[in-house]
């Protein structure tokens, strides 16, 4: 069945809540945005103010998948202020769909924030999320992958070692738990990766800061012979700056490559997160059997990279960083070299942009730049941490997101581009990429 046209959706909703819910949310604004789906522009408020949870909704946490902290915590509140044990509990991702607002189904990673105006409660046998009073939607938790339920030799669970996210699109390998970059002084100043181990080990979480070749391929195994969903694998984990186990870095993440991909050849996607490196050595990558290069630039503008990535900045350099990038597609080819930015944190004080529009044109000047080569960056949301240098920042404004989504698919458009690989389907309703919405406005396949 074709869908409504969006203003004709609106009017219909004017009979229910939904003014009533955009004077809530302080977005009167919205009528100019109807080009943005509306399941995006829920999809990142969720994500800059987080999910709270009733009681009843976290009542039965061995029926769904519920978080690995696959790598950051991506929470509004340190664990020890968790108590609903939401740390134990709360789902990975939700989906939500349907209600008052005929919402398609939409994919989100879950940010805890008790506080949060977006609340999950179970009524009448179904979960729903409600914004305030405002019934939204329907909600669904993600399964527990079958592999999950099988016996290994392994001593940690598999969920640890190779849990999935997106849905069970992706694989997601942190091989390192920790970071070199260490202390405010390296660390980037979004990121908690550091304190977020300290914190998940007092809690009692089995996390590994190295993990063993073997456990992976064992659990990969398991994936292998009973998944039927995932689609790729992320290798990432912190920065090595000096030696890890006697490699460098590309040596480091690049064996764990060589060993899953000679014994599973083309059974997913690969891709690998690094710092941004020269030819020479993001070729020892490629001959590893890596398709996908992540190397991100996490911000844009110039005088924000050296204040909030400092590590980086100083070990690398941006004019380093961002011309290692464009050489890299040599290695890969233009769309499998997909850069992250850090959405959103370049309004972060004490340095950042005072006004959104400031931001915006900054952040799309670096999507253009990178576009104009053919690499199209994706983005996730920025989450104050609150272990975090800038743990104290409220989130970016949800005007911000609005903004950045459109202008990021114009300069897409622009420059017609392919749909970025290794993300799953793209489109409201299809898109399976959880911490952000970027693949929810884009349309097309990969394969074009
Ligand atoms: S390089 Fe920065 S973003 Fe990456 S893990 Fe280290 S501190 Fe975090």
């Amino acid at each position: 069945m074709r869908r409504r046209p969006f203003l004709d959706r609106l009017k219909s909703l004017f009979r229910v809540t939904f003014m009533e819910l955009l004077e809530n949310l302080h977005l009167d604004w919205l009528g100019n945005y109807s080009d943005i789906p509306l399941e995006a522009f829920f999809k990142q408020d969720m994500l800059r103010l987080g999910i709270a949870f009733d009681v009843s909704a976290l009542a039965n946490p061995d029926s769904y998948k519920t978080k690995d902290y696959f790598i950051f915590s991506f929470d509004r509140i340190p664990l020890h202020e968790m108590t609903g044990q939401e740390n134990w509990k709360a789902p990975e991702e939700i989906r939500f769909a349907d209600g008052n607002y005929h919402l398609r189904s939409t994919v989100v990673s879950v940010r805890i924030n008790p506080e949060s105006p977006y609340k999950i409660v179970l009524r009448d046998g179904t979960l729903k999320i409600y914004f305030g009073a405002d019934e939204l939607a329907e909600v669904v938790y993600p399964v527990i992958p079958d592999y999950y339920k099988k016996k290994y030799k392994a001593a940690k669970p598999p969920g640890e070692i190779a849990p999935v996210i997106e849905w069970g699109y992706l694989i997601y390998l942190t091989v390192f738990r920790n970071c070199q970059y260490f202390g405010k002084e390296e660390e980037c100043a979004f990121c908690d990766i550091n304190h977020n181990w300290r914190q998940q080990k007092k809690s009692g979480r089995p996390y590994t800061g190295v993990k063993s070749v073997e456990d992976i391929l064992e659990i990969l195994q398991g994936i292998d012979l009973y998944d039927t969903v995932a689609g790729a694998y992320t290798l990432t984990g912190g920065s090595v700056v000096t030696q890890l186990n006697g490699k460098n870095e590309i040596d480091f993440y690049g064996e764990y490559a060589s060993i899953i991909n000679q014994k599973f050849p083309g059974r997913w996607i690969s891709k690998v997160v690094t710092q941004a490196y020269e030819k020479e050595d993001v070729v020892k990558l490629k001959d590893a059997g890596i398709e996908i290069y992540h190397p991100n630039y996490e911000i844009w503008d110039k005088n924000l990279f050296e204040k909030y990535c400092p590590g980086k900045a100083r070990y690398i350099g941006r004019d380093n960083w961002n011309r290692r990038i464009i050489e890299s597609a040599r290695v890969f080819g233009e769309k499998n070299v997909i850069p992250n930015f850090v959405a959103g944190v370049e309004l972060a004080a004490p340095h950042g942009f005072l006004t959104i529009d400031a931001a915006i044109e900054s952040t799309l000047e670096g999507v253009d730049y990178f576009m104009s080569h053919g690499i199209s960056p994706r983005f996730t949301t920025w989450c104050p941490e609150p272990y975090t240098t800038l743990g104290q920042n409220l989130p970016a404004p949800l005007e911000y997101y609005m903004k950045l989504l459109r202008g990021y698919k114009a300069i897409w458009k622009k420059y017609n581009l392919p749909v970025p690989p290794g993300y799953g389907p793209a489109g409201a309703g299809k898109a399976v990429f959880s911490v952000s919405a970027f693949m929810d406005v884009l349309e097309g396949s990969e394969k074009n």
